[in-house]
C-alpha cells in the first residue's frame, strides 16, 4: 500500500498545477462532517476549519469563485441537545440540524469576514434540485450572489426535509450544486483519499485509482460501505455524485481532506481520485436542452429576434410575436421563426401566461406588465441552442455570386 502511495505521489507531483482545480473558474467544495466535527467531543475543528479557509480565500484571489457544500449541522447539533451516540431518528436528525446550522453558519461567518468575505447561506431541499421552477430560482439565487462576491455556503435543509424527500447525503447535494451552478470542478473532502478497487481496509491488494474517465458498472461496484460515523455518505454516494458531476460537464474529485491546508495538499503532493467530464458545462447543459423529447410548447419570434439569436444574444420577449401550447417557467420550449420551422430551443423564464403578456414590449415594461420584476430575457442565451444555420441572406449570396470570376 504504501508503495503504491509513493508511486502515485511522484507520477502526480510533476502536473500538479495543471489540475482541473487549478484551471476551474467556478469551484464547488463538499466539506464533511467527520472532517468538521470533532468524533470525541462533538465540537467543531476550528483550527483545522481555519486553514481551510485560508486556502479558500488563495482560490478566491487567483479569481477563482466558490461554493461550499459544508455537512456538519447534525454532527455539531446533537451534542447541545444531549443526545446519545449512536443512529438518530429522523425527527432527532431534524432538530440537530436545527440547532448544528445556526453554529456552522456563525462559524463561517466568524472565520471569513476578518477577510471581507460575505457569507451567505443556502439550505436546499432535493426539490429544490428536482423541481425546474425551484431549480432555476436556487440557479439564479447562486447566479446573483457569486456575481456579487458573496461566498454561498449550502447545506440541505435537513429541518424540513422528510425522509422521502431527502437528500440524506451531501455528496449528491453537492454534485447538483455543481450542475446547479455549472461549475467546472468540485473536490468532495472526504476522510478517504479516493476510489480503490476494494476496501483497502479489508483487502491488501486494493489499488488506488487515480483517474476515472467513464463510470463503468465495475467501477460502481468498487464503492464500497460508509466509512465514518459522522458523515452518511459512502463511496457508493461519491460515486453517484460523480455520475452528476460529469454528466454536468463538471469534473470531480474525492480527496482526503484530514490535513491541515486541504485544498494546498491536493494541488500539491496529495493524492485524489478525479472523475473526468466528457464536454464542458455549457456543452452538457445544451445538450440536454437540445435533447428534449417533447419541448412543452413554442413562442414565434420576428426577423430581428432571428437575427439576434444567430449573433449570440438572449431571446427578449421584444421579439416574440405569439405563443403556442401550455408552458411554465422552467419548461424547454421551442423557438419558431415567422414560418413556422423549429430555429431554436430553450428553457423559458416565463410561462405561456406571462409571455403573451409581455410579447413584443421593452424589458423594463415587465415589472409593470406582470406585477413583479421578473427577468431581462425571455429565454438566456446560456438556456438556448440553435438548432439550424442562419440561412445566408440574399442580398449576401448575390455579392458572392457578383465577386466570382
Ligand atoms: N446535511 C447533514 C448535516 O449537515 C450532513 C449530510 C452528510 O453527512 O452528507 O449534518
Amino acid at each position: 500500500m504504501g508503495k503504491l502511495h509513493a508511486m502515485s505521489a511522484n507520477r502526480q507531483s510533476g502536473r500538479k498545477q495543471h489540475t482541473p482545480l487549478a484551471q476551474a473558474r467556478r469551484v464547488v467544495i463538499k466539506v464533511g462532517s467527520a472532517l468538521l466535527v470533532d468524533a470525541r467531543t462533538g465540537r467543531l475543528n476550528r483550527a483545522w476549519l481555519e486553514t481551510l479557509i485560508a486556502d479558500l480565500l488563495r482560490l478566491r484571489r487567483r479569481g477563482q469563485q466558490l461554493i461550499l457544500v459544508s455537512s456538519g449541522a447534525i454532527a455539531l447539533g446533537r451534542r447541545h441537545l444531549g443526545l446519545a451516540p449512536g443512529p438518530l431518528r429522523l425527527e432527532e436528525s431534524q432538530a440537530a440540524a436545527a440547532v448544528g446550522q445556526i453554529r456552522l453558519a456563525h462559524a463561517y461567518k466568524e472565520l471569513l469576514e476578518p477577510h471581507e468575505v460575505t457569507v451567505a447561506q443556502v439550505l436546499l431541499t432535493l426539490e429544490d434540485s428536482e423541481q425546474r421552477t425551484r431549480y432555476l430560482n436556487a440557479r439564479a439565487t447562486l447566479e446573483t450572489l457569486l456575481a456579487l462576491g458573496a461566498l454561498p455556503v449550502i447545506n440541505e435543509n435537513d429541518t424540513v426535509a422528510t425522509a422521502e424527500i431527502r437528500y440524506g447525503d451531501n455528496d449528491r447535494l453537492a454534485a447538483r450544486v455543481a450542475q446547479m451552478a455549472s461549475a467546472d470542478c468540485l473536490v468532495l473532502l472526504s476522510d478517504v483519499d479516493g476510489l480503490y478497487t476494494a476496501d483497502p481496509n479489508r483487502d491488501p491488494q486494493a489499488q488506488f485509482i487515480e483517474r476515472v474517465e467513464e463510470i463503468t458498472p465495475q467501477i460502481e461496484a468498487m464503492a464500497g460501505r460508509p466509512s465514518s460515523d459522522l458523515g452518511s455518505g459512502g463511496m457508493a454516494t461519491k460515486i453517484a455524485a460523480a455520475r452528476i458531476a460529469v454528466g454536468a460537464g463538471c469534473h470531480m474529485c474525492i480527496a482526503a481532506g484530514h490535513h491541515r491546508h486541504p485544498l494546498k495538499h491536493l494541488e500539491g503532493r496529495g493524492r485524489s481520485t478525479w472523475f473526468m467530464p466528457h464536454s464542458t458545462p455549457v456543452a452538457a447543459r445544451k445538450q440536454w436542452i437540445a435533447g428534449t423529447l417533447r419541448p412543452a410548447g413554442a413562442v414565434h419570434i420576428d426577423a430581428g429576434a432571428l437575427q439576434a439569436l444567430h449573433s449570440g444574444r438572449s431571446l427578449l420577449p421584444a421579439g416574440v410575436t405569439g405563443t403556442r401550447g401550455r408552458f411554465e417557467s422552467g419548461d424547454t420550449i421551442s423557438v419558431l421563426s415567422a414560418d413556422g420551422i423549429e430555429v431554436a430551443r430553450g428553457v423559458t423564464a416565463y410561462s405561456d401566461q406571462d409571455t403573451s403578456r409581455i410579447m413584443g414590449r421593452r424589458s423594463i415594461e415587465i415589472a409593470t406588465l406582470l406585477g413583479f420584476h421578473g427577468r431581462e430575457e425571455l429565454i438566456h442565451r446560456d438556456d438556448l441552442v440553435i438548432l439550424r444555420p442562419q440561412p445566408v441572406p440574399p442580398a449576401a449570396a448575390v455579392s458572392v455570386s457578383e465577386a466570382a470570376p
